[in-house]
């Protein structure tokens, strides 16, 4: 699996540094439809100071073309609400509309297999957004949900 590593500089607010040893990975979509808004875009977005002032920051961003990494697994993002941010593996999907949403949806289940088989992280620990907050994130996959979990339990 090709996963291309743009990390968020140390020195940004949004991240922490904080070590985590992950026991759930958690689902997101970006809600951008916009043209360009793939994984490139949000890799980006990221790293700079909107991020930043919004105190935000998450993993890994996929999309059909393949997948960005923002943050060592090992370390905290801020994807899920300040109280919940531990030991959780944060997950965006592009939903960009010149995107291919079935071909980013089998990437991210890759992924999540992927990160699963080395943190020893069971179906059952892979959560959605809406999860932990009761937000309607991802909203394009929790109406798909049970299909969605389908990919990753083979
Ligand atoms: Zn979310």
């Amino acid at each position: 699996m090709n996963i291309k590593q743009e990390f968020i500089p140390k020195s940004n607010r949004n991240r922490p540094g904080a070590k985590i040893t992950p026991t759930h990975i958690t689902k997101h979509e970006t809600t951008n439809k916009s043209k360009g808004a793939n994984a490139a875009t949000h890799a980006r977005y990221v790293k700079g100071q909107n991020a930043i002032d919004r105190s935000v920051s998450w993993h890994y961003t996929v999309n059909d073309k393949g997948i960005i990494q923002h943050l060592p697994d090992n370390e905290m993002g801020w994807h899920v609400g300040a109280s919940r941010n531990c030991q959780l593996i944060g997950i965006e999907l592009c939903v960009n509309s010149d995107g291919d949403y079935e071909k980013a949806k089998q990437n991210v289940a890759q992924l999540i297999r992927h990160l699963m088989a080395i943190h020893n992280i069971p179906s059952s620990r892979v959560v959605s957004h809406q999860f932990w907050t009761g937000k309607n994130c991802p909203a394009g996959l929790l109406t798909q949900w049970g299909s969605f979990k389908a990919l990753i339990d083979v």
